[in-house]
């Protein structure tokens, strides 16, 4: 009961943690926090539960959110990220005088970058520029594949690679940045498909967006990525696949493998999931693919042959 009531409160984040991220190159000290809006108005990604936790936060109860999350800001915080798994400049999720007084505050205080999520359809001149006219900002876009139709027809994404492209080109008008997310590895894919992918699709944001983020799938509640998963019809990403995307993209590249080695995470055989996870970890901060130099583990070979497997038998997943 407790614990239900302080689920509802409107005037607490849904969490907030510190980190380490770079900026500019360097490590430096982040604040990230989720705050509970109204939630995504598109709602409709094959692999996306967020839905589920939505409420109607007004502008009053977000601005109050934040400053809870803030209480765990100090000096040395050089990064804040703002997450309200949905679109941060959609101003049916986050009123604009909310968003004006957030940004604010963050100037007041010195923050050097914020960075935010948002759909592209809400990238526009204005929006930017209020940003913009604040702090240094990153603009993350859920782009997750450059293909068309994996992204339209197996993610449910509902735009365009070029709906990306001109949201990018906006915000780097008037001096943004962006950050392109990449989904290894969508439902229906075979691991080998989705590698190649998410490979095919770096190269092509790469040009449009300063840092690359690769998410791993995880099975979400209440998404059909779930039921797939459920009737044995998907499996998460291995963690080997993820190594191999990131050795081969130029520039930046992040990644934090959430929920790696567990059942719904990204994972391998169990054995080697947290080497594997932390050295992906390491490999965000450091962006040196030498991290992975020593990993090994029987089970790199399983997954070889898996892929193989999967090629022989038309591109059909096998988990
Ligand atoms: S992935 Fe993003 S755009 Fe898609 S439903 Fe979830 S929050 Fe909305
Ligand atoms: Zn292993």
């Amino acid at each position: 009961m407790a614990k239900d009531k302080r689920r509802l409160d409107l005037t607490r984040p849904v969490a907030v943690w510190r980190s380490e991220d770079l900026l500019d190159g360097c490590k430096a000290a982040a604040l990230t926090m989720i705050l509970r809006t109204v939630g995504c108005r598109w709602n409709r990604c094959t692999m996306c539960g967020y839905a589920s936790e939505g409420a109607p936060a007004s502008a009053k109860d977000l601005v109050a959110q934040f400053e809870q999350a803030m209480q765990r800001c100090s000096p040395e915080v050089q990064v804040v990220k703002i997450y309200t798994s949905g679109s941060f400049l959609d101003p049916q999720e986050m009123p604009a005088v909310a968003r004006d007084e957030i940004l604010q505050r963050l100037e007041a205080m010195g923050i050097k970058r914020l960075v935010i999520e948002t759909r592209p359809e809400y990238i526009n001149q204005d929006v930017v520029e209020a940003c913009l006219s604040h702090l240094d900002t990153e603009f993350a876009i859920g782009l997750e594949s450059s293909n068309d139709l994996i992204r339209e027809h197996i993610i449910h994404k509902g735009f365009s690679f070029q709906d990306f492209v001109e949201a990018s080109e906006e915000v780097h008008r008037q001096g943004g940045r962006v950050k392109a997310y990449l989904l290894l590895k969508p439902p229906l894919l075979s691991e080998g498909e989705a590698m190649r992918d998410a490979m095919v699709s770096a190269k092509a944001a790469r040009g449009y967006a300063e840092v690359l983020s690769l998410n791993l799938c995880n099975v979400q509640r209440n998404t059909q990525t779930e039921r797939l998963w459920e009737r044995g019809e998907f499996r998460p990403p291995w963690l080997w696949s993820a190594l191999e995307i990131l050795k081969s993209v130029r520039g930046t590249i992040v990644c934090d493998p959430v929920g790696a080695g567990t059942r719904r995470g990204p994972h391998n055989c169990g054995k080697c999931d947290s080497a594997v996870a932390e050295a992906i970890r390491a490999h965000a901060i450091a962006q040196d693919t030498r991290v992975f130099d020593e990993l090994d583990c029987e089970c790199k070979s399983t997954w070889r042959d898996l892929m193989d497997l999967e090629e022989e038998s038309f591109g059909t997943p096998l988990i």
